[in-house]
């Protein structure tokens, strides 16, 4: 993946989170305060003004910007987090102007540690970790030195949603939904989702 496809593929998350910016803001009505949609979208809206004025950067500091935007324009939990995540990512692909699918999934590594940090959760809690974490194991138990990456994604992106899955039957620890206890079991992570969302349009993009 060179830059320019990093661009492409980030303009692509901002329409597919735009395209799924009801649904999102939905499951986060039911056990959290009905804004993951909204405030994903402003975000990533945002970001997509910023990427024409990136054409000439390198991957890392690309990933920075999105991250910086993502902080600064997302008033939810969901922005210091995904910002946080991307501006890791961009930290380990500093100077880079072509991502190896071992670089991504490194970057996935310190986007994960970087979420853990800054949200104090750990897996199990009902949180976009749960769909992170298991789609980093299943890529990294599949890696293969001849791994073709679109494959390497699929079945990461299974994984994620199999996360989403396991968010249903388990209750929040972490964040707003928190307040609702037990009545978050049955219902998926709004976080989790987004994610899915995230990692399966990278997917298809390859
Ligand atoms: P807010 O909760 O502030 O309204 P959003 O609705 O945008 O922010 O985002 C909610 C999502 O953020 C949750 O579904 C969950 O996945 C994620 N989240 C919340 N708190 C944490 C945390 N401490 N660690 C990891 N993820 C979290
Ligand atoms: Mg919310």
């Amino acid at each position: 993946m060179d830059t320019a496809k990093v661009l492409d593929v980030l303009n692509a998350i901002g329409a597919k989170i735009e395209e799924q910016k009801e649904y999102l803001t939905e499951l986060d009505n039911v056990i959290g305060d009905g804004d993951h949609g909204i405030n994903m979208a402003r975000g990533f809206q945002m970001v997509e003004t910023k990427l024409p004025t990136l054409a000439d950067k390198d991957i890392g500091t690309i990933l920075k910007t999105v991250g910086m935007t993502l902080v600064s324009t997302v008033g939810g939990s969901s922005g210091p987090l995904y910002g946080t995540a991307f501006m890791k990512a961009g930290m380990t692909m500093a100077g880079k102007t072509e991502m190896s699918l071992e670089d991504f999934i490194q970057c996935l590594d310190v986007a994960i540690e970087g979420v853990k940090m800054r949200g104090k959760a750990v897996q199990g809690e009902k949180t976009m970790l749960d769909a992170m974490i298991p789609a980093l194991d299943a890529m990294k138990a599949a890696l293969t030195p001849d791994a073709a990456p679109k494959t390497i994604l699929e079945i990461g992106v299974g994984a994620a949603w199999e996360g989403v899955e396991y968010t249903k039957t388990i209750i929040a620890t972490k964040g707003r939904a928190s307040y609702v206890g037990e009545r978050s079991i049955g219902h998926q992570d709004p976080g989790a989702t987004s994610f899915s969302y995230i990692l399966e349009t990278i997917s298809n993009c390859l």
